[in-house]
């Protein structure tokens, strides 16, 4: 089997690309560097069955020889990354999936896009099944992403009922562990790096709001059983385990061992209230469900990360 990875070169992107090749794929792995690095690829770099083309899916993507599958995850994916790149954000998921598309269908290969729990933006239904359609703010901050992939899934579809595409839709709620960026903004290393260097815990609004994290690791075995299971429609991969936002600082205190003090600061504009998947489609059709829980993950990241302050 022989795998193209768009966003290889980012945090969900570079686990996959290791897992791929555990399985025996050869990996084609395609980046821009724009939120990525070489750095996440160091581990897979020389390995057999691996190489590399550093490329923006942007524009028209070229590849020599056959492919069995386009996984379409490039993309800035966190509120700060898509904040400071909201054209990029906004191109990657409607120009960049049209690339990767017609290059799928071109090759004969199966595609799959990586889409987000994003797409059920501010929700009004708990928890999220795949059939609820999304509160989103189409003009507001997190619209360029949130629409972005709302219109990859559309076009996604369109190429599956109009061209015959063999194509999988993974929504992905959030996710963590070792290779997220120190300074993504996201909850779970912002939080981890402030404890471990001394710093206050930044927790936004009350804290009250709710997401539900999964370990990176469960969330490439869902992509690869997802891969080898016929479902065309969206299926929902995330862990249902739902907390707030300050027992998540709660918890990396304790995890950490750190003194720092939590301080409250301004909730984002149109951040959501709660974030939780309904995984029965996951658990029904694809027989996967998360293994790895809050702690033992937290554990695994957190150690992670203390290492490379400590570089
Ligand atoms: N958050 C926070 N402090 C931070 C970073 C994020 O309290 O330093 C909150 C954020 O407002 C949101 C939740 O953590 O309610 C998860 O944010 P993240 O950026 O990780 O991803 P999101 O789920 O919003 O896409």
């Amino acid at each position: 089997m022989r795998v193209l990875v768009t966003g290889g070169a980012g945090f969900i992107g570079s686990h996959l690309c290791e897992f791929l090749l555990e399985q025996g794929v050869e990996v084609l792995c395609m980046d821009n560097f724009i939120t990525g690095s070489a750095e996440n690829c160091a581990a897979v770099r020389d390995r057999p069955g691996f190489t590399f083309a550093l490329h923006n899916v942007t524009e028209y993507i070229a590849v020599d020889g056959p492919l069995d599958w386009v996984l379409h995850l490039a993309s800035p994916a966190s509120p700060r990354d898509y904040l400071e790149l909201p054209i990029q954000t906004l191109k990657v998921g409607a120009l960049g999936t049209h690339n990767a598309l017609g290059l799928a269908k071109s090759k004969r290969a199966a595609f799959l896009l990586a889409s987000t729990s994003e797409v059920y933006g501010d929700p009004l239904v708990h928890p999220q099944r795949e059939d609820y359609w999304g509160n989103v703010n189409p003009i507001g901050p997190r619209g360029v992403y949130d629409e972005a992939k709302r219109f990859a899934e559309a076009i996604t579809m369109a190429y599956h009922r109009y061209h015959g595409v063999d194509t999988r839709i993974v929504r992905i709620f959030n996710s963590y562990g070792p290779r997220m960026r120190l300074n993504d903004g996201r909850a779970i290393p912002t939080f981890i790096t402030q404890a471990l260097t001394g710093a206050p815990l930044t927790v936004y609004g009350d804290g009250s709001q709710t997401r539900s994290f999964q370990f990176v690791s469960d969330l490439v075995q869902g992509i690869w059983k997802l891969m080898h299971t016929p479902v065309n429609d969206p299926v929902n991969i995330g862990n249902p385990y739902e907390m707030t936002l300050l027992d998540l600082a709660k918890r990396i205190l304790v995890l950490s061992g750190a003194q720092s003090e939590i301080v409250f600061r301004p909730l984002p504009v149109d951040d959501p209230k709660v974030r939780q998947p309904d995984i029965t489609r996951a658990r029904t059709l694809l027989g996967w469900e998360p293994r790895v829980d809050v702690d033992e993950g937290l554990r695994i990241t957190i150690d992670w990360y203390r290492q490379r302050l400590h570089a």
